[in-house]
């Protein structure tokens, strides 16, 4: 069971350089400097967690537990912040993993 649709959307390369930082989603790099961090897709926070500690930014208390003001305040710190693939990894609700892919400007 493991992910792997690394297709880099800001580069169009397959991301193959492994992420030596521990995370709790499954990441890897893209030699052009984007980072991806997959998780269950039921489990995005999961994946915005690892990349807020990742890339160092300072999140509001009024966006906190609300995703897409999360995401958006990442881009308005200078995060451009891309979806990748979805794919099924293996049965059940867990199964279906996504991507969100990463680049500071
Ligand atoms: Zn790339």
């Amino acid at each position: 069971m493991n992910y792997d649709r690394w297709l880099c959307p800001f580069c169009g390369s397959k991301a193959d350089i492994n992420w030596d930082e521990t995370t709790v989603s499954l990441a890897m790099r893209c030699s052009c400097g984007a980072l991806a961090l997959a998780a269950p897709t039921i489990d995005r926070d999961e994946i915005i967690d690892d990349a807020i500690n990742i890339f160092k930014i300072k999140i509001s208390d009024k966006a906190k537990g609300y995703d897409a003001k999360i995401l958006e305040e990442m881009q308005t710190a200078g995060l451009r912040i891309w979806q990748g693939e979805n794919q099924k990894v293996t049965d059940g609700p867990w199964g279906e993993f996504t991507s969100y892919w990463f680049k500071m400007d």
